[in-house]
């Protein structure tokens, strides 16, 4: 997945001496995530998602049950956001140098309007028996980098669940896992960071309990040219980075792949659009808008949720 990953397990009272050896669960981990990568990462040649992109036919692929899952969540989110979410952005992403090769040149209109017809998550169907995809348009390429993070973290948890953890914080990437207590006994202590790009300062301190947490922002994958500012998060609609005061969302979900996957649908819906569509999804999110020199928030979190102070 291109990133890295913790995952702590501390020793508190109610844990039962483990059955299994760090070094154990460490390959266990490893492997279940070397699973996921084979199936869903772009950067391999001959992962399932890879040879889904390269393939020019139409007629129905098989995938796993889990793949499959990943793919019916991705298109749940784009419907309910009307696009905002779209994994077939892969030409997009590629056009505007942010995909396995990096340009930093900006692309023509018309180059954009061309690419833009290769595009859709419409052009995507699901069939549940067997579990297969398959493709409307032959140049169709899917890319999950904005939800298999998240899924990774549920995988992760599940595994360290059935291994009987009680206690325990999972991050992948960014997108985060946090279960039972931490170390002192007490309920585990996020940050969200300011959406900077130089310093990496806390914005909010987060105190949570069994739940997922994933942050999408503009403020770290990004280039510029002329002055301009070029996010990696693209708008399925218009063909074109975004561009907006949405500087970045945090939310909080059961689900990992939600939380990442409606944090990135968010940051393209933007300020106004974003804060009605977290209403009618019911999402728990801590937005931060750049308002001149100041960030501004908006949140529908519980107040006990929030850290007060350093
Ligand atoms: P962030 O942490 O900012 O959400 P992610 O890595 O989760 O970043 O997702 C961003 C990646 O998702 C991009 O690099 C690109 O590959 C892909 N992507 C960009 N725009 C979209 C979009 N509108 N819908 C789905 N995936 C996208
Ligand atoms: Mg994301």
């Amino acid at each position: 997945m291109g990133t890295q990953y913790h995952i702590r397990i501390p020793r508190i009272a109610d844990h039962k001496t483990p059955s299994i050896s760090a070094k154990q669960l460490q390959h266990e981990v490893d492997t279940l995530l070397v699973s996921i990568n084979q199936e869903m990462s772009t950067y391999l040649v001959d992962s399932t998602i890879s040879r889904f992109n390269q393939l020019q036919s139409l007629d129905w692929f098989p995938v796993s049950q889990n793949f499959l899952h990943v793919i019916i969540s991705a298109q749940v989110i784009s419907k309910s956001s009307q696009g905002a979410f779209d994994i077939t952005v892969m030409p997009l992403v590629n056009l505007w140098g942010f995909g396995t090769t990096k340009l930093g040149r900006i692309p023509e209109q018309e180059k954009i309007n061309l690419v833009l017809e290769t595009t859709g998550y419409q052009s995507l169907q699901t069939q549940l028996h067997p579990p297969a995809i398959r493709k409307l348009k032959p140049e169709l390429s899917i890319d999950l980098s904005a939800i298999a993070k998240g899924y990774a973290v549920d995988a992760v948890t599940l595994l360290l669940k059935k291994q009987k953890f009680k206690h325990f914080l999972i991050e992948i990437g960014g997108e985060v896992r946090v279960q039972g207590k931490n170390k002192h006994n007490k309920q585990w202590r996020i940050a969200i960071e300011k959406p900077e790009t130089v310093n990496r300062t806390v914005q909010q301190g987060l105190t949570l309990n069994n739940i997922a947490v994933a942050t999408s922002g503009d403020y770290r994958n990004y280039y510029e040219k002329d002055g301009q500012h070029y996010s990696h998060t693209i708008n399925p609609n218009t063909g074109k980075p975004i561009h907006h005061k949405l500087a970045s969302v945090t939310v909080l979900n059961e689900s990992a792949m939600i939380a990442d996957a409606q944090a990135t649908a968010l940051m393209v819906l933007g300020e106004k659009k974003g804060k009605i569509y977290a209403q009618q999804q019911k999402l728990k999110v801590y937005m931060i808008f750049r308002e001149g020199n100041h960030f501004l928030i908006w949140h529908n979190v519980n107040n006990e949720v929030l850290l007060l102070g350093k």
